[in-house]
């Protein structure tokens, strides 16, 4: 103790300001990192890309016609173009279900769109 002096004190303590000031920097960084990892592994994220990619399209088309071309909810006809993939069991409750493709079926617009508002609440 008798070694240490007022300046060194002060030198020490600037030292120490100036490197949790660089960890909160770094903190923040790898936070936003993260965050952006998080977005973009997102249920509803992943489930998009994959309703975007030639698997989705594909799994869409097969399972169109296998519903006769009809929505699972009201069965009215509907045309591929204009249907939803609806989840079952929503995506807000059951994230971990958003790719099972035990947990889709086609829907019409109206249907799927009625059935969202619905989960809000
Ligand atoms: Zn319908």
């Amino acid at each position: 103790m008798n070694n240490i002096n007022n300046d060194n004190l002060s030198q020490l303590t600037e030292t120490l300001f100036k490197l949790n000031n660089q960890l909160d920097k770094s903190i923040q960084n790898k936070q936003a990192i993260i965050n952006k990892i998080k977005q973009k592994y997102e249920p509803r994220t992943e489930f998009n890309r994959w309703r975007n990619s030639e698997e989705g399209k594909l799994w869409k088309e097969q399972q169109y016609q296998k519903q006769k071309q009809c929505c699972a909810i009201c069965q009215a006809k509907i045309e591929l173009k204009w249907s939803h993939i609806d989840h079952l069991k929503p995506i807000s409750i059951y994230p971990d279900l958003s790719l099972d493709t035990s947990n889709l079926q086609i829907a019409c617009g109206s249907c799927n769109t009625k059935k969202n508002n619905s989960e809000i609440y």
